[in-house]
């Protein structure tokens, strides 16, 4: 066995001696993240051992045996783009403040980058911060901010500086989900469930010290932030056979339909193909920023996914058209996710849309892997103040 697996395994064996995995929760992830095995190819001292992210397996399926009930993660943004932002982008000391209560959850983290006249255009934000003196003061509006009222801590960009490019003129910064300033109202979707918010901004208020990044450099860490993104939604790898196809096989257990046969057979294919390629791609990662293999697999992941409900649907017949209730609710991450497919149906419609659409995902694809043309950019060398919005 090489160091690197002793050092892990002998840190997991410190942990499960020394602490209760079933007791107080922060206390026990707190301890985790102390022990460096919170993200093992973080630094030491900030949650993790310096050692390749491959190993991060180690720790989570032995964590997973001992409890299997727990999730790996109560702040799914915080983890999947909060810390590999502060990692690449922040100072020594927001790496210090901020990550170990993102890992142990006792501080949320939400996204606010999407407005009302810019989502896949992110770079065409109106959200402005002015400066004044050793803070910046925000007005603006953003939408679709997933746990925007759980959070305690938002990524939000912000245009710093309007007579510049659109992508050259902003700034990303750490806003206190409690300042004042901070209006967050909920937005039911299609599950009649409001995981996401508006979020309006009036006059809030932020220390130039929960700036990430120089001034002008926003859109440099909001790639950061969207590249990881695209991993956290699609590049989760389970074990064979996990996953939403574990939920068509079940169907399928219970109304095997011959006519359904090779349908359900293909997309049992398609799931292990995507499962593969997603291990290779993430066997290979060094730390770091993801390249655009996190476009593949989000593209992938979102459309095998609705292809996989859809035929669940198909099976349960008109059983699938019943729906428990429309009643008004914001989901509470404490509680097991529902596991009626009928609204794992409804949900997987957004995978197409958030964290960026496909179409999104095949530009980038088509671009970035394939090497084709780019698509025209009239408006990138224009000031953002001179370029026409609806
Ligand atoms: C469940 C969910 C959670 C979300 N959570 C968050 C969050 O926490 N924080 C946040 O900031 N945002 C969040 N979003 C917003 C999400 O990132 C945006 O909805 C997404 O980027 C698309 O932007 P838009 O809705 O403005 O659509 P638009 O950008 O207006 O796109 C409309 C349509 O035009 C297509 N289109 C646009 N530009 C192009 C192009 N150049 N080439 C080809 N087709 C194009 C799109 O693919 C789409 O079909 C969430 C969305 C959903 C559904």
């Amino acid at each position: 066995m090489d160091d690197a697996l002793a050092l892990v395994d002998e840190r997991l064996e410190r942990l499960l001696a020394e602490h209760d995995p079933e007791g107080d929760r922060f206390e026990f992830m707190g301890a985790q993240f102390d022990l460096g095995l919170a993200w093992v190819w973080f630094p030491e001292g900030h949650g993790g051992l310096g050692l390749p992210p491959h190993l991060q397996r180690r720790v989570d399926e032995r964590l997973d045996a001992v409890t299997p009930h727990r999730p790996r993660s109560y702040d799914i943004l915080g983890h999947g783009m909060g810390a590999p932002v502060l990692l690449a982008h922040g100072t020594e000391e927001q790496k210090r403040r901020y990550l170990r209560p993102m890992f142990t959850g006792e501080e949320i983290w939400c996204q606010l980058f999407s407005e009302p006249g810019a989502g896949s255009d992110l770079a065409g934000l109106a959200t402005r911060a002015v400066r004044d003196g050793d803070e910046w003061v925000v007005n603006g509006q953003k939408v679709w901010t997933t746990v925007a009222h759980l959070a305690r801590w938002g990524m939000l960009v912000a245009r710093t500086d309007p007579e510049l490019p659109k992508h050259r003129g902003l700034t990303y910064f750490l806003l206190d989900m409690q300042d004042p300033g901070v209006e967050v109202r909920p937005l039911r979707q299609i599950t009649g469930e409001a995981e996401f918010n508006e979020v309006y901004l009036t006059d809030a208020r932020i220390p130039d010290a929960n700036r990430i990044g120089e001034v002008g450099e926003g859109w440099r860490v909001a790639m950061t932030t969207l590249m990881n993104e695209r991993v956290a939604i699609g590049g989760t790898v389970t074990e064979r056979g996990e996953g939403s196809i574990a939920d068509l096989v079940e169907v399928w257990r219970r109304r095997p339909d011959p006519l359904h046969r090779d349908r359900v057979l293909r997309l049992w294919v398609d799931a292990e193909v995507a499962r593969l390629t997603n291990l290779r791609a993430q066997e290979n990662r060094d730390a770091g920023t993801p390249g655009p293999e996190g476009s593949t697999g989000k593209l992938v992941y979102a459309e095998l996914n609705q292809r996989i409900y859809e035929e669940a649907l198909a099976l349960l017949g008109p059983e699938g058209m019943l729906y428990d209730s429309y009643e008004f609710r914001q989901p509470d991450p404490e509680e097991p996710p529902s596991t009626d497919l009928r609204r794992r149906f409804l949900r997987v419609r957004a995978n197409s849309i958030e964290g960026g659409t496909s179409e999104i995902m095949r530009n980038i694809i088509g671009e970035r892997v394939l090497g084709l043309p780019g698509e025209p950019r009239v408006d990138k060398d224009v000031p953002w103040s001179q370029i026409r919005r609806g």
